[in-house]
């Protein structure tokens, strides 16, 4: 999108303090940190929300949060942050193009656990319910967009596995689409049901 500040600064065209970008993702601190090491995690591709995005694509920007999460707290000097999406306008989504956010945490910085920003009164009765049906839910396929190719050049090139031979490492591809390890922590109790993401798009 040409008006959206946040794919300025992924393209380059506006400049920020980064701490990391491949082909895919962009990471850099917030101009206006809630604490010290605030960091903004973003795809390049213009999304507004988490659900937008190829499965693929989400994993890798999720593989981005994990190694951040890890070092940054370390960096300043912490051992705590939460790690957030401001998903949807209702959420508090300020810019809409999809952003992560680690925010280390301090003793005595007036902050607030996650759990803390809503304060709805649920009627508890109705949780078990729920529950069936988001078990139900997740089980349908077409949750998740895949199945598109996504672009790991960078990632490959920077972090080349030692058992790969020079030879084979280009034609060597990641699977474009891997959604069983996911699908494994899921109880299926119909065989027949078990998710075969090519069939699903294909009725
Ligand atoms: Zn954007």
């Amino acid at each position: 999108m040409t008006d959206c500040i946040f794919c300025k600064i992924a393209n380059g065209e506006i400049k920020t303090l980064k701490v990391y970008e491949d082909s895919l993702n962009f990471a850099f601190l917030d101009i206006n940190p809630s604490s010290l090491g605030h960091t903004l995690i973003i795809p390049k591709k213009h999304y507004q929300k988490l659900e937008e995005m190829l499965e693929e694509e989400a994993k890798e920007m999720f593989s981005l949060v994990f190694k951040l999460a890890k070092i940054i707290p370390k960096i300043v000097g912490t051992s705590s942050c939460n790690i957030g999406i401001n998903n949807g306008k209702l959420a508090g989504q300020e810019v809409p193009h999809l952003q992560f956010h680690i925010i280390p945490r301090f003793e005595g910085d007036k902050g607030s656990p996650i759990q803390g920003l809503v304060r709805m009164k649920v009627n508890k009765e109705e949780l078990p319910t729920l529950a069936e049906k988001i078990k139900k839910e997740i089980k349908n396929p077409e949750i998740v967009r895949e199945g598109e190719e996504v672009k790991t050049e960078d990632k490959k090139s920077k972090e080349p596995k030692k058992e790969e031979k020079p030879k084979v490492k280009e034609t060597e591809e990641r699977p474009a689409k891997s959604p069983e390890r996911e699908w494994q922590e899921f109880n299926f109790e119909e065989q027949d049901k078990a998710p075969d993401f090519s069939e699903a798009r294909r009725e």
